[in-house]
């Protein structure tokens, strides 16, 4: 009987070890494997160098593969942003953006989908970049604003296909890992938390083997509770940013479903016991949707829902979307908002927009082909 085919990205240096156990090889070849997918970032088996023609063929015969996702689509933004349509085994394709200089310096997090906090500018040149990730192909969590949201959930990503999207975006670009700043967000689609194990076995490869620091890599939810308890035990674990986007109950409960079962307050106490490393805070997430979310008196409520926490605010100002029966609001009330929080001594910072014009802004990610 055909056994099946096995891809090889996304195992880690222990599940490689028991695969050259299995085919009766050294475990030195499994070290071999793990720096040729991870640290060398080859896209076929015939890429290693370090294994002999014999070893390969039987890997073939096994039916060892290596999945990088494909270039379906790419699309460059006059700021510099590419949208990346990247396609899986099955036909099925997600989006990755690469932001170069797509971060907001030591204050910020990185940045997010398609988006940028707008910080005093650093050192420019081009030795730093953001790559905003997917989790999922779709999302089920159905928030109101949101392009992903459409397409519904389709399928989880495995931990080397999420991998896999870093990989091919920093081999388009000839990424030397060690001499460019690159900061990883899972911003793309999906909800990463309804896709948790693959989702952190996938930032221990980009942490352990891709060698990205875990302080560059943050994880946006939309509030999946339990979860963030999860990720606060981990070891290695990313920052983490929760999408707030409502300054009630009421509000967030018609923007974002799931606070029907994960309301504020449970939301904020999970942010609250959230355990937090040396000079790290916990950043909220706040969609700007003009007249119904942005006035300063939601931005007071936030204030008094913020009160306590250790926290900063990423404002977005809406990225618009067909079919979407919300409006972007004007940089005057965007302004107002963001004052009202600095005003309470809540640091809040304005999202520049990258790639709306490719459609690659945060929550414009609908796998779309053109
Ligand atoms: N699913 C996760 C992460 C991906 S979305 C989450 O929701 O947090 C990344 C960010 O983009 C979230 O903060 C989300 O609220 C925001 N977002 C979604 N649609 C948007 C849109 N059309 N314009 C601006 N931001 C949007
Ligand atoms: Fe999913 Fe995030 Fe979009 Fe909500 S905002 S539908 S959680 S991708």
């Amino acid at each position: 009987m055909d056994r099946p085919a096995i891809d090889i990205l996304g195992l880690s240096f222990q599940e490689l070890t028991h695969l050259v156990e299995d085919l009766n090889e050294p475990r030195y070849r499994a070290k071999q494997l793990y720096q040729a997918l991870y640290k060398d970032r080859v896209s076929s088996l015939d890429q290693i160098s370090t294994l002999s023609n014999e070893l390969k063929s039987k890997l073939v015969e096994r039916g060892v593969k290596v999945g990088l996702p494909i270039i379906q689509k790419k699309f460059t933004s006059v700021d510099g942003t590419v949208r990346y349509l990247l396609e899986y085994a099955d036909g099925q394709s997600v989006e990755t953006v690469w932001m170069p200089e797509g971060d907001g310096g030591e204050a910020g997090d990185g940045s997010t989908a398609g988006d940028e906090e707008v910080a005093p500018p650093e050192k420019p040149g081009p030795t730093r970049a953001t790559i905003c990730v997917s989790s999922q192909v779709g999302c089920a969590v159905n928030c109101q604003f949101c392009m992903t949201a459409l397409l519904g959930l389709k399928r989880n990503l495995t931990a080397g296909e999420i991998v896999g999207q870093v990989l091919v975006v920093l081999n388009d670009h000839q990424v030397d890992v060690q001499k460019k700043r690159i900061n990883l967000v899972f911003m793309g689609q999906g909800e990463p938390f309804h896709n948790y194990d693959n989702f952190i076995k996938a930032v221990r490869l980009l942490v352990e083997a891709v060698r990205v620091p875990e302080s560059r890599i943050t994880v946006s939810t939309s509030g999946i509770v339990p979860r963030i308890a999860d990720l606060g035990r981990e070891p290695i674990r990313p920052k983490l940013a929760i999408s707030l986007n409502a300054s009630n109950d009421e509000s967030r409960t018609k923007l974002i479903p799931i606070n029907k079962k994960w309301n504020i307050a449970a939301l904020l106490e999970a942010a609250k016991q959230f355990p937090l490393r040396r000079r790290e805070k916990v950043t909220f997430e706040y969609v700007l949707l003009d007249h119904e979310n942005d006035s300063v008196d939601n931005a007071r409520e936030v204030v008094e829902l913020l009160r306590g926490l250790d926290a900063k605010v990423n404002l977005i100002a809406w990225n618009s979307g067909p079919e979407i029966p919300f409006a972007t609001p004007s940089d005057a009330r965007v302004h107002a908002f963001q004052q009202t929080l600095r005003d309470a001594g809540i640091p809040a910072f304005i999202r520049r927009p990258r790639g709306r014009d490719i459609y690659a802004a945060c929550g414009q990610l609908k796998r779309t082909a053109s």
